[in-house]
């Protein structure tokens, strides 16, 4: 599985000893934000060519995420309930657990306030359908990264709302602000950063593998044209055996 280190793709252009991205516009995030959309009775494919949401494929994106948590349980870590946090329509609210301390740190240092979260983690088959559709020109996506690379796959990025209120809160805490391309957008760079890049396509892939073991792929957590092809015939509503965390 190809993991690099956060403050290697950081720092692409400086010293890190690691391969450069395959394709220029790897590191190309967008800012999204769902709208509710009924799950699709088809394929992945089916429901990209038919919805401007991830939501028509939430449950499968909700087994990726459980089977995830099965290859490691403390990779990643669900937002506890607060005040005056609310999310987007189909937000999966998971980061890293040093990530979620921060956030959590920032949004109660202004409890009055609203925390609002377009867009946290996301799954391998989501950032298919949404680069898809920035390719096809459609619902609205100005920049997509590639499937695999985007950092709504890492459990360190955010998308904040009222991004101007909350960036001292969040900066102060080691969130990083991409900046005025895509101003929702924050990825955590403080202590514990840890990329858990390749994680949602691993978790995919053994999905795949276990439902259809005549047509079994390599688990290397690396997006390359075999998983792209069963990522687009896989169930909106999900695999008929979902996540497993008895090996
Ligand atoms: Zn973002």
């Amino acid at each position: 599985m190809s993991r690099i280190p956060l403050v290697c793709l950081l720092a692409m252009f400086t010293a890190c000893a690691v391969p450069p991205p395959e394709e220029g516009d790897d590191e190309e995030e967008e800012s999204f934000e769902e709208s509710e959309e009924a799950v699709g009775e088809g394929t992945v494919e089916q429901a990209m060519s038919n919805s401007c949401s991830t939501t028509s494929i939430r449950p499968l994106s909700q087994q990726i995420i459980d089977e995830m948590r099965c290859i490691d349980p403390d990779g990643f870590t669900a937002l506890p309930e607060l005040s005056n946090v609310t999310y987007s329509t189909g937000v999966f609210p998971y980061l890293i657990a040093p990530a979620r301390d921060a956030l959590v740190k920032a949004a109660q240092s202004k409890p009055s306030t609203n925390f609002h979260i377009n867009s946290m983690f996301r799954t391998v088959a989501q950032q298919y359908m949404i680069r898809r559709w920035y390719e096809q020109g459609r619902c609205g996506i100005s920049a997509a990264a590639t499937p695999g690379n985007s950092n709504h796959e890492t459990g360190l990025a955010v998308d904040i709302a009222n991004n101007s209120t909350w960036r001292n809160a969040l900066e102060s805490r080691g969130f990083d602000w991409l900046g005025p391309n895509d101003p929702p957008h924050f990825d955590y760079e403080g202590a514990g950063a840890v990329s858990q890049r390749g994680f949602d396509v691993l978790a995919f892939q053994r999905l795949w593998n276990r439902n259809h073991p005549d047509d079994i792929i390599a688990e290397d957590g690396d997006y390359g044209p075999q998983t792209r092809s069963r990522i687009q015939k896989s169930p909106a509503q999900g695999f008929d055996i979902g996540a497993d965390c008895e090996p």
